[in-house]
């Protein structure tokens, strides 16, 4: 049997001991007569940066958590559909967007997401030189 040389897993070395994760959490929006809810994913590695993660959105957007954990926990109801991911990236403008779905890219080979149909657009004409 093989030592790892000089490292000692405990479990205070938490950058190596807690795993990424897919955590959902879901919201309220109490701000307007009629109450919203809706769900979005993300990733955090371990509970508290899942905690501080959901915390600050929330203060953010001005939004009630209602819950969030481990999407594996969550159970088959939210493997079936694509859940908004809490925070996403424009990949042309590089903006950071949390308040709309994201556009995604028209070419089916291509990955990108976008905060708008101008950004797409202007992506399209620029990577995948075409016109919609
Ligand atoms: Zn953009
Ligand atoms: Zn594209």
């Amino acid at each position: 049997m093989e030592k790892k040389k000089g490292k000692i897993v405990s479990s205070v070395d938490e950058d190596n001991a807690i795993p990424y994760e897919k955590w959902i959490v879901s919201f309220a929006d109490t701000r307007k007569s009629k109450i919203r809810i809706y769900f979005r994913e993300f990733f955090a590695q371990g509970f508290y940066e899942a905690y501080d993660t959901v915390m600050t959105y929330a203060e953010k957007q001005n939004l009630d958590v209602r819950w969030f954990k481990e999407k594996r926990n969550c159970g088959n109801i939210f493997s079936q559909f694509e859940i908004t991911k809490l925070e996403s990236f424009c990949t042309y403008c590089n903006r950071k967007f949390n308040d709309q779905d994201p556009v995604p890219c028209h070419n089916d080979d291509c990955n990108s997401m976008f905060c708008s149909r101008n950004c797409m657009n202007d992506h399209i004409m620029l990577l995948h030189n075409s016109n919609i």
